[in-house]
């Protein structure tokens, strides 16, 4: 196992039904250390740059209209196989179908409205993390 770093985002309806302090609390508690946080109200531009990789599939511009509708927290988490922890601890893309006690079982209401995001490799984390945060931004955990 390697200490890795994974990108969050506490989506717009997460933050809309006031889960943030459940979710980072839930994120704390599962033994992620929280290296950078911020809140921020994604531009079109800044959403559109983050999802680019989807931007052939139907669901594109739903996707970043509910991205930019309210604010979001962006946040750098650090633990061992960090990239595949978060994505448990989330669970699966539509909560329907997601495990009980997973973020996304208890927060989010459907596939597109999932209450996070979790990068999916440790190359996508870096380059999602660097999207938001300059190095001097992220603070080691100790
Ligand atoms: P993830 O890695 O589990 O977040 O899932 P994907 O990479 O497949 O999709 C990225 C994000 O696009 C998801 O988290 C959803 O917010 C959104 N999304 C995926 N499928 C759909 C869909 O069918 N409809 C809508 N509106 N959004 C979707």
């Amino acid at each position: 196992m390697a200490l890795e770093r994974t990108l969050c985002i506490l989506k717009p309806d997460a933050v809309e039904k006031k889960k943030v302090g459940a979710i980072l609390a839930k994120i704390e508690d599962a033994g992620f250390a929280i290296l950078a946080l911020r809140r921020v109200k994604l531009s079109m531009d800044v959403a559109e740059g983050f999802y680019a990789v989807h931007r052939e599939r139907k669901f594109f511009g739903e996707l970043v209209q509910f991205m930019i509708r309210s604010p979001v927290v962006v946040a750098v988490l650090e633990k061992e196989s960090a990239v595949s922890a978060w994505r448990t601890l989330m669970g699966a893309t539509d909560p329907a179908e997601a495990d009980g006690g997973t973020i996304r079982k208890l927060f989010g209401a459907n596939k597109g409205e999932n209450a996070t995001h979790g990068s999916d490799s440790v190359e996508n984390a870096k380059t999602e993390i660097a999207y938001f945060f300059p190095a001097s931004e992220v603070s080691p955990s100790a």
